[in-house]
């Protein structure tokens, strides 16, 4: 079994997520006029004061993101036509947020990875693997809103590997960018792990560094003499 992180491993994100914001506020701004916006550290406050009103905010995404904006229209207009702005903000930010380019090499990796072993997506954010075309490669993506926690929590892990009866955790292989959400948190349980790094980064692990790729195209090759030659 495979498993794959989404945002910044099969796609770079924050283009996506950028143009996905701007647009989103520019659509809510066309119904009730300008709003400020605020800055990252007001983002992090308000975020911080919405999770202590509901935990579940720390994982669902989604809901933070309603909330947000619910918070930021307050006082425009009547609280039921806030909720159902805020929720049709948040369907059209779910459409733009997907409208994404995969890494050069992706689908064909992905293709040809899944004629022999399942794959599986875990991710943390709100990306829908089954919205996009290579979703068909995929027997099963799973989100921090299914685990109810987010990487490196074991959860997402944790229900991957019991896709399969008896499969075991050395059984498995995950492949991310991120170093503590990916790749610690998989290797902690003893999950194989290969490390996208794209961007040159340096590792900042407390073990050794993995064996990284940059490049999609040679992923296949590198599986193959990794794990197909033992
Ligand atoms: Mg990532």
């Amino acid at each position: 079994m495979i498993t794959f992180d989404l945002d910044d491993t099969l796609w770079d994100n924050r283009p996506t997520i950028t143009n996905a914001e701007i647009e989103t506020r520019k659509w809510i701004e066309s119904k009730v006029g300008n709003i400020n916006w605020g800055d990252l550290n007001d983002f992090l406050l308000l975020r911080e004061a919405l999770i202590e009103k509901d935990q579940s905010i720390a994982w669902d995404i989604s809901k933070l993101r309603i909330e947000i904006f619910k918070e930021k229209m307050k006082g425009l207009g009547s609280s039921h036509d806030i909720q159902k702005l805020a929720e049709d903000a948040f369907d059209f930010f779910l459409k733009k947020r997907h409208e994404i380019k995969l890494f050069h090499g992706v689908e064909d990796a992905i293709k040809n990875l899944s004629k022999n072993y399942i794959l599986g997506v875990l991710t943390n954010g709100n990306a829908d693997i089954y919205k996009l075309n290579i979703g068909k490669y995929f027997k099963f993506s799973i989100s921090s809103l299914e685990a109810q926690d987010s990487k490196p929590n074991k959860s997402h892990f944790e229900l991957a590997k019991n896709y399969l009866l008896n499969l075991t955790y050395n059984e498995m292989l995950h492949i991310g960018d991120h170093q503590i959400n990916d790749i610690l948190g998989a290797h902690s349980l003893g999950i194989n792990v290969l490390w996208f790094n794209d961007s040159e980064a340096s590792w900042n692990q407390n073990f050794e560094k993995p064996e990284e790729f940059s490049n999609w195209q040679n992923l296949e090759n590198i599986i193959k003499e990794k794990y197909e030659s033992r």
